[in-house]
């Protein structure tokens, strides 16, 4: 396998670090759309995405969902595993396809404990993801819902190079814990302002500046957590 990694995570480790999780590591297609991961399943692999970004929901008896987190290539699916969890505690599927890898929970349990760099990187990511998961129950709980569709578009724009994002209202409605009627009429209304369009399954971004102004503080605040991370930050 090639040494080079678009995972930005894996990529900051040291060389011998890095060889030895790309060497353990499998090169993967996330399918858009694909449960790559399902909560309270028993857990098999850790994935690191690489041009795919997938999103973590956790799910209640009703069967209703609600998003807690969006990891592309500056992140890792299977934080939560890491102290020793053997089940998901995280739905995760792919909102954009694309490519990444995964390396088998046990074999990364000993990488964890054989390599410090990569124990610390894990756990400066822990960091960062707990400050996304409680954020998004504070913006699910309070804010409205045309700010936290511009904070979900703008954090999906930050993890693809293209203006146009693949995905439905029903989709979107199960992001934003929102009913697709007021998920459908808030799109309606960013598009009527030309900030974002949309046909069927896609949606492209218009006018990225004013979707930060609407968006609420979560994006930014978000986005700050990121950049804290030894391989984000810029
Ligand atoms: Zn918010």
């Amino acid at each position: 396998m090639a040494e080079a990694s678009p995972n930005l995570l894996l990529n900051s480790l040291p060389p011998a670090t890095r060889r030895q999780c790309l060497d353990a590591a499998e090169k993967i297609d996330f399918r858009f759309g694909e449960e790559i991961a399902a909560q309270g399943d028993r857990a098999k692999y850790i994935y690191f995405p690489a041009s795919a970004v997938c999103s973590l929901t956790v799910g209640i008896r009703s069967g209703d969902k609600a998003e807690c987190a969006i990891v592309g290539a500056e992140g890792v699916i299977g934080v939560s595993l890491v102290g020793g969890a053997s089940r998901n505690a995280f739905t995760a599927v792919v909102q954009v396809g694309g490519s990444g890898y995964r390396i088998a929970l046990a074999r990364f349990d000993e990488l964890m404990q054989e390599h410090r760099a990569l124990h610390d990187a894990m756990l400066a990511y822990a960091g960062y993801a707990l400050n996304v998961v409680g954020r998004s129950v504070a913006c699910n709980s309070y804010h409205a819902i045309v700010e936290r569709l511009a904070r979900w578009l703008l954090t999906m724009h930050d993890r693809v190079e293209r203006d146009e994002l693949a995905l439905t209202h029903d989709m979107l409605s199960q992001m934003l814990t929102a009913t697709r009627p007021r998920v459908s009429l808030t799109a309606a209304k960013l598009r009527s302002m030309k900030i974002i369009d949309y046909r069927r399954r896609t949606i492209r971004i218009l006018d990225r500046k004013r979707l930060e102004q609407l968006s609420c503080e979560c994006y930014e605040a978000n986005r700050k957590h990121l950049q804290l991370l030894p391989w984000a930050g810029t």
